[in-house]
């Protein structure tokens, strides 16, 4: 066995897979042979419990916890020896503890999967099954859109808006937010709920993608999480979203507030939660102050914060 394994490195690997020869925990020389082989040397059979082999820490599948709806969020802890993983499509980030952050798009099908890409070449698939929700759904005796849709004066305003939002929910912090339990921005009556809807003789409009808070005007909100400020429209208010916030949590996730009196942190800020952002007010689009607090994940699945935060105290 030791003069197998001393052979020139890829020779002996192929040597020693191809005859499935069990590596001892008392051969000191096949030990130092492993350390400087380039690729890593896998054998299948009884040699898992040997002192030789490496063995990934973490656990053997999926574990995972959060709220397993539409507009939902989980958070876990991928499989041993996961090179990837994704969640449907959504290739996941991971951190260098094997943790992770995934979530569920208000439309999300009841039947998501997790699936992990093993070192070793194996596929851990997990199903995970979506809970879908009760949304509420107002059904209005008029046409979508009266009157025609958007000026082209206001789309030459618009499109410089949209784009710097898109960029800002693009940017991939180093934020470490994702991994904590959310807590309100601020506290108040909830004007408007996540993912409620309006349908036009049959044609449903744009649903409600946040969650409306409105404590009155002037009334401090905070971080509910900690981040990265991705942008502040701290001096030109935004046509629709006024002085507009967007904090990045990392992992993809954001939030986005809307509407402020006044935004009291700037692009590029580090914030902690708790930490003060600025002012509820009734900048932009609104018929009354209030904040809007909308978070999204990978840019595209909207959540609910309402999964986020426990129930006002
Ligand atoms: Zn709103």
């Amino acid at each position: 066995m030791s003069l197998i394994v001393r052979l020139a490195a890829p020779f002996a690997l192929t040597l020693v897979a191809a005859c499935a020869i069990v590596p001892r925990a008392d051969d000191v020389a096949q030990a130092e042979e492993q350390a400087v082989t380039p690729a890593p040397l896998s054998v299948p059979g009884p040699s898992a419990n040997s002192a030789t082999e490496p063995t990934p820490a973490g656990p053997v599948t999926f574990v995972f916890s959060g709220e397993l709806t539409q507009g939902g969020w989980i958070r876990g802890q991928v499989p041993a020896g996961t090179r990837s993983a994704k969640l449907g499509e959504e290739p996941l980030v991971i951190d260098e503890d094997g943790r992770f952050f995934a979530a569920f798009d208000r439309d999300a099908s009841p039947d998501a999967e997790l699936t992990a890409t093993l070192v070793d070449g194996r596929t851990i698939r997990v199903p995970v099954s979506v809970s879908p929700r009760a949304w509420n759904l107002e059904h209005i005796n008029a046409p979508l859109r009266p009157g025609g849709g958007s000026s082209e004066a206001f789309m030459r305003r618009r499109r410089p808006e949209l784009d710097a939002i898109w960029a800002a929910r693009e940017q991939a912090t180093d934020a470490q937010g994702w991994r904590q339990d959310f807590i309100w921005p601020v506290e108040g009556r909830i004007s408007g709920r996540f993912g409620s809807q309006r349908i036009y003789q049959g044609e449903p409009g744009s649903y409600h993608s946040g969650l409306d808070i409105a404590p009155g005007a002037g009334t401090p909100f905070v971080a509910p999480a900690d981040g990265v400020v991705v942008l502040a429209a701290r001096d030109a208010p935004f046509s629709l979203e006024g002085h507009l916030l967007i904090i990045d949590h990392g992992q993809g996730l954001n939030s986005a507030f809307l509407h402020a009196q006044r935004l009291d942190v700037v692009e590029g800020d580090r914030v902690t939660q708790g930490q003060q952002l600025g002012l509820v007010g009734a900048t932009g689009r609104v018929t009354g102050p209030h904040l809007h607090w909308s978070i999204k994940w990978h840019n595209g699945a909207r959540l609910d914060p309402l999964l986020f935060v426990d129930p006002q105290s």
